[in-house]
């Protein structure tokens, strides 16, 4: 990435995708942690964190995922009911790219569902869920026509489902690998997984490069920051390809205008009453590849050509 130092690292780091083991060092700064660093991958183009969280320190985490949100100020909300109204508006708008895989009776598994915002958008699917923090999984059980689980770990293995769907999960999982095996196991031979990820091509870093944001946007709860090489790189490992990728840019120039000024999130309400109508900005930043998201939507090799 411009204007970033380059590091050839020893054998000690190594790529958790690929194993490469030339990397760049794109930050070294990660929220909340001391002494963290990000890497960027040379050979896959992953990026991620370093050091990672360890799974005992990760159960506890998620266990109190909404009061971790709280503290990076994404949400002041204060009852559930109010979270699971703010994560719909979030859902409605992510089915608006979506919607158009979700066909009436498709037996959908969503993974890390949180309240069930999503699930209570696909009522004429059948639905399931995994989702482990147990305050989130008790509300989204009105949302879900079918099971709901604390872990993938749970969901039984003769279970097969015709979409396996993640929004802002992916990213979130330590051992992508192991985990999309898993995935791949519990997928009817057509089916397809739809995923939403933070792309690292997001324009606050590719094009503005604010420390602030990136400050911001590498946590603990990220070990990896995706692109599409690095997707590609660990889908294709386990016989998935990719069917369709779709750049998205969720925000927009008040989000933006505000971080170039202000250096922080939550934006400004003078640039949002004067740039309301920035689809256009939005359509040139997806039309370039330099998105704040990506959606990747994958199928089992074989399947299709
Ligand atoms: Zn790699």
């Amino acid at each position: 990435m411009d204007g970033c130092d380059y590091y050839e690292v020893g054998m000690m780091l190594h790529c958790p995708n690929c194993d490469g083991k030339e990397m760049t060092l794109i930050h070294d700064k990660v929220w909340s942690i001391d002494d963290g660093n990000v890497y960027r991958c040379k050979r896959c183009d992953l990026s991620f964190i370093d050091p990672m969280m360890t799974k005992e320190q990760e159960d506890v985490f998620y266990k109190e995922f909404n009061k971790h949100v709280k503290a990076r100020g994404v949400t002041s909300e204060e009852s559930i009911q109010r979270y699971h109204e703010a994560s719909l508006t979030i859902a409605r708008e992510r089915m608006e790219v979506v919607a158009r895989f979700f066909q009436k009776q498709h037996k959908v598994l969503e993974i890390g569902s949180s309240t069930g915002a999503f699930l209570s958008l696909i009522k004429e699917c059948d639905t399931s869920a995994v989702e482990p923090a147990d305050e989130n999984r008790e509300f989204s059980k009105q949302f879900v026509s079918g099971s709901t689980y604390s872990s993938i770990e749970d969901v039984e293995e003769d279970e097969q489902f015709d979409i396996i769907c993640m929004f802002h999960v992916f990213e979130h999982i330590r051992e992508p690998g192991e985990f999309l095996k898993r995935c791949k196991r519990l997928l009817k031979a057509d089916g397809i997984i739809v995923i939403e990820v933070p792309h690292i091509e997001d324009p606050l870093i590719s094009i503005y490069d604010i420390p602030a944001f990136k400050d911001f946007l590498f946590q603990p709860m990220h070990p990896m920051i995706y692109s599409v090489p690095s997707l590609d790189y660990i889908f294709n490992h386990h016989g998935l390809l990719a069917s369709e990728v779709i750049y998205y840019q969720r925000y927009g120039l008040n989000n933006h205008l505000t971080w170039l000024k202000y250096q922080r999130p939550g934006g400004d309400a003078l640039f949002d009453s004067m740039f309301k109508g920035d689809q256009e900005y939005k359509d040139i930043l997806e039309a370039s590849k330099q998105t704040d998201t990506l959606f990747y939507i994958a199928h089992k090799e074989g399947i299709r050509s």
